[in-house]
């Protein structure tokens, strides 16, 4: 068969209000130009992220119903810990509410001030946790990835010559851990091939530097070196994540991603004095270390989850939709990035709205676009996440102007998709009357959530 089904079938649903252009018009403006701000009644297709808008299972929603809600030692806890073993294979598993969490008690005992942390891309809430603890995050994505329109079937992958130069210049003193985004997020979903994690591995093994896995969609990553990279083909899914599993020291995962989860999170390393340390920042910050910031039901449900994101049928369909989504942008002309990572699409907003520049937030200005054409919900990922420092509160365009549109796991049919291609071609077509925006406040960390907008005058 040439047709790629949902392998699921729909048990409960939940009603979505439709609106009219007028009305998107009306509410986007309240939301000062920001679509996190908006009610998520007032959007038509969410596709803002796919953190934690996962569908459940039959199985996960039952297994739910077993939490065990002792506070130490829950029966829940267990099995979480074992699944996560068995999968991730590290030795010490820490539990947390979700991935931030475990990136902010990581770093809070591995990172100091002078500290550089290279990354194939860092993901906002890492850069920022990074930054937070007064450190410095450095990307040294492949080359490849900076060609939004190069196939390179692994552009996730890290600049292996960059990180051997910085291991060089700075050393472990410096460099208290190299961490790698698995699929990179930022860049695009794109995966990181076996080969590239087996290099990093030994250059950090080398030079005595612990190398982390930001693991947040590591069976989308895997499926992707199953398709992609020679040698995999027959290799079962979930073994190639533990393969890559143990070429690293430890991970951090958000069980919001690839484990079907609403909430959940946790941190893995080998070093048990690590983990000492850490556990301790946990009781402070998160929870007792068999539960961490999660109630048992979330525990068993991400125990379920774990095991059905790697089914391959599950796998082969979800990386197909994200895939006939791209191919139809681009067969229509369309920027889009290229090829299709496993989680979303990204549109370039620079080649779509050329006219824009880059402190005028093309990708922001596409955002709302979207929204009020057709009532769909994406994010800027450019110039508004990355373009201010910090440190200098200093502003300066970001490498790519992209527009994420995330697909939720198991959430949308492929009708909803084709709505989704028919508005962004709409868009398109009108692309020429589009204006950009300018910010009128902003929190100096992660602004993207909560700055307000103004369009800038014609
Ligand atoms: C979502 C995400 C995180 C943070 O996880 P949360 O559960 O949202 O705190 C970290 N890294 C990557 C790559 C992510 O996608």
């Amino acid at each position: 068969m040439k047709t790629i089904i949902e392998p699921f079938r729909i048990k409960m649903v939940e009603p979505i209000k439709l609106t009219t252009p007028e009305q998107r018009r009306e509410l986007i403006a309240s939301a000062h130009y920001n679509p996190f701000r908006l009610a998520a009644e007032d959007v038509i297709i969410d596709l803002l992220t796919d953190s934690g808008t996962s569908a459940m299972s039959s199985q996960a929603w039952g297994a739910l119903m077993q939490g065990d809600e002792s506070y130490a030692g829950a029966r829940s806890w267990y099995r979480f810990r074992d699944t996560v073993k068995d999968i991730f294979g590290f030795e010490q598993v820490i539990p947390t509410h979700q991935g931030r969490a475990a990136e902010h008690i990581l770093f809070g005992v591995m990172v100091k001030s002078d500290s550089i942390v290279p990354n194939n891309t860092h993901f906002d809430t890492t850069r920022a946790n990074i930054e937070f603890c007064g450190g410095t995050a450095v990307d040294i994505p492949c080359a490849e990835a900076g060609d939004l329109d190069s196939r390179f079937p692994f552009k996730g992958n890290m600049d292996t010559a960059a990180l051997k130069q910085m291991v060089a210049e700075h050393g472990p003193e410096r460099i208290p851990l190299i961490m790698v985004t698995m699929t990179n997020n930022s860049g695009g979903g794109q995966p990181v091939s076996m080969a590239n994690i087996r290099e990093i591995s030994a250059i950090a093994r080398e030079a005595g530097i612990p190398f982390y896995i930001d693991a947040c969609r590591f069976a989308e990553n895997a499926h992707f070196i199953k398709r992609r990279e020679p040698g995999f083909e027959n290799t079962p899914v979930i073994d190639i994540a533990r393969e890559m599993f143990s070429c690293a020291d430890g991970c951090t995962m958000s069980a919001k991603k690839d484990s079907f989860a609403n909430i959940g999170g946790f941190l893995c390393t080998n070093d048990g004095e690590l983990a000492h340390r850490e556990r301790n920042v946990l009781i402070l910050t998160e929870g007792f270390p068999t539960y961490g910031g999660m109630a048992g039901r979330d525990l068993e449900a991400i125990a379920v989850g774990l095991r059905e994101i790697l089914d391959e049928n599950y796998l082969d369909y979800r990386l197909f939709s994200t895939r006939y989504v791209v191919e139809h942008l681009h067969d229509a002309g369309i920027p889009v990035v290229l090829p299709a990572g496993g989680h979303a699409v990204y549109l370039d907003a620079r080649r779509f709205l050329p006219g824009i520049e880059p402190l005028q937030y093309p990708g922001q200005a596409l955002a709302v676009e979207l929204y009020i054409e057709a009532g769909i919900r994406g994010v800027e990922i450019g110039s508004v996440m990355f373009g201010l420092d910090p440190h200098t509160g200093e502003e300066h365009p970001s490498r790519n102007e992209l527009v994420r549109l995330a697909i939720p796991r198991r959430v949308y049919t492929q009708s909803h998709m084709d709505y989704v291609i028919e508005a962004i071609g709409q868009v398109w077509q009108r692309r020429a009357g589009i204006r950009g925006l300018k910010i009128v406040r902003a929190p100096r960390f992660l602004r993207h959530f909560t700055a307000e907008f103004e369009w800038i005058e014609a």
